[in-house]
């Protein structure tokens, strides 16, 4: 069972788990074919189905939101818990009956499950025609070739050097104001619980370059607000082959700031062994990088973080919170929290409780512990907390969650916020649907004013819930 609170433009957009991509911008061009993609997981995965476009779009693909006109269908999937794989598999058996009556669809699995499943999906199941993992979605034109003449096509070779920084992402179902830009891909950290190291491979950081190009583009066609996107993305360091110019996270933070005050700087996943001062001085000096921070917990307990391999004490984290809110008081932190791990008593259990109360998170992402085959929590350590209990202290986390999310709502009540207005709000087209730097999603009426999506106000918060705030604009940001 996975679930939160709320979805703040946040890693896992679960409301978003299975959505089927259309091209956001209009795309004049005449396809002969058409492909669905529907994306699971991480944002990393939803980014990546835009990549995967990006490469179709030149074979001759278009995109379509309807399965029955598509000549290939590709399910883009996640691994990081049980339950994930499960909700594929359930989709991969319709489409396989689908098939029935439309033999010439293809079939092809991408992502995570991929490359943890490999030739199993294609021999034992018979259920895909391609199985593709997240290094290898250029050979996606030579796979449908092959699979087109009637021969199955496999490629989950991982990669040292893959960031696919020349390929331009087709923007699907964007709202056009914020978009999702990849860093780096993979992963170095060894998370005991987690299968990413095995199914996103070695951690690469993209060229710079490549980075400030696309947040640049993004810019000129009317975008305001990129997400930096990567598993660790504080660990981000890329250096040219000569070593002239070395850029950190921070750095890089720096550079896309730079591009123009009027585009809004987030990034997630930081880990927070890895966040360092310079990371929050820049965040602070520039008021384009928004006020937020995603630093998962994973549990409260020094022992249970110790057999995680997160390699942070719980004052150690603490410090780092102190840190945090000693730079910049009015940073958002949020985090993730996995109950039931291998071992955890009731104690260590409590300590996870007390760490949300202390974090006073806006919001958290919680879990109860999925065993992952392979990973080496699986190979180590027996899974011997029983589903009930795992999901008793599941229930207790998300109370002491909601409990902060609200009173940290609450407490918005009175106070002005400059918010970029990315669409309409989801009950009605006479309100407005926007987030403040803290990554808060607050709703509030057109009123008169000739705005559009893209454009700054400062709203007066006048009511709450624990996800949304409601609020009237005050003044129009030039
Ligand atoms: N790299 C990011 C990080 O370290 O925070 C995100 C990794 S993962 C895509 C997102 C979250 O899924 C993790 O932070 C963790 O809370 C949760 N997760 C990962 N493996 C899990 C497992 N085996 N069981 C339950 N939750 C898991
Ligand atoms: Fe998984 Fe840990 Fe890497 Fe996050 S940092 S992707 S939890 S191994």
């Amino acid at each position: 069972m996975s679930t939160m609170l709320e979805l703040q433009g946040k890693v896992i957009h679960e409301e978003r788990q299975g959505e089927a991509y259309a091209p956001f911008e209009l795309d004049s061009n005449e396809y002969k074919k058409k492909f669905y993609i529907e994306s699971y997981g991480c944002s990393m995965n939803f980014n990546d189905s835009e990549i995967v476009a990006s490469i179709l779009n030149k074979e001759g693909f278009g995109a379509t939101k309807f399965m029955e006109e598509a000549n290939l269908v590709l399910l883009n999937t996640c691994s990081i818990r049980d339950k994930a794989e499960q909700t594929v598999r359930n989709r991969l058996n319709i489409f396989r009956s689908f098939k029935k009556e439309r033999p010439d669809m293809l079939i092809g699995v991408l992502g995570c499950m991929a490359e943890r499943l490999k030739g199993k999906l294609l021999e034992e199941e018979k259920l895909v025609d391609m199985v593709i993992g997240p290094d290898a979605y250029r050979s996606l034109p030579n796979l449908i070739a092959e699979a087109e003449g009637g021969q199955k096509g496999v490629n989950v070779l991982l990669s040292r050097e893959e960031t696919y920084s020349d390929i331009a992402p087709v923007r699907l179902d964007s709202n056009g104001v914020s978009a999702f830009v990849s860093i780096m891909r993979g992963c170095n950290n060894m998370c005991t619980f987690c299968v990413v190291p095995f199914t996103r491979g070695r951690e690469r950081s993209r060229d710079a370059k490549s980075i400030i190009a696309e947040a640049q583009d993004l810019f000129d066609r009317g975008y305001k607000e990129v997400t930096l996107l990567g598993q660790n993305v504080d660990s981000y360091y890329y250096t040219t082959h000569d070593s002239e110019e070395e850029v950190t996270f921070a750095k890089l933070l720096e550079m896309v700031a730079q591009i123009d005050p009027k585009l809004r700087v987030r990034f997630s996943t930081s880990h927070p062994k890895d966040i360092t001062d310079d990371v929050l001085f820049t965040m602070a000096k520039y008021h384009n990088i928004c006020k937020a921070i995603h630093l998962p917990v994973q549990s409260g307990s020094t022992r249970i973080l110790q057999l995680m391999n997160r390699t942070y004490t719980r004052e150690w984290y603490m410090k780092k919170v102190e840190r945090i809110r000693e730079i910049m008081p009015e940073c958002a932190i949020t985090s993730d929290i996995i109950t039931g791990f291998c071992t955890e008593t009731e104690e260590d259990h409590q300590y996870t409780l007390d760490m949300i109360n202390f974090g006073k998170y806006d919001l958290s992402y919680m879990y109860s512990y999925s065993e992952r085959p392979g990973t080496l929590a699986q190979r180590r350590y027996a899974d011997d907390v029983p589903e009930e209990v795992k999901k008793r202290r599941l229930t207790e986390v998300i109370d002491v969650q909601r409990a902060w999310s609200a009173k940290n709502y609450e407490q918005e009540i009175g106070k002005t916020f400059e918010v970029l207005i990315e669409a309409d709000s989801r009950r009605s087209d006479k309100d407005w649907s926007g987030r403040n730097t803290q990554g808060k999603v607050i709703v509030f009426p057109k009123g008169d004013y000739n705005l559009q999506k893209g454009d700054y106000v400062l709203v007066k918060v006048n009511k709450a819930t624990s996800g949304t705030l409601m609020g009237e604009i005050v003044e129009v940001v030039g």
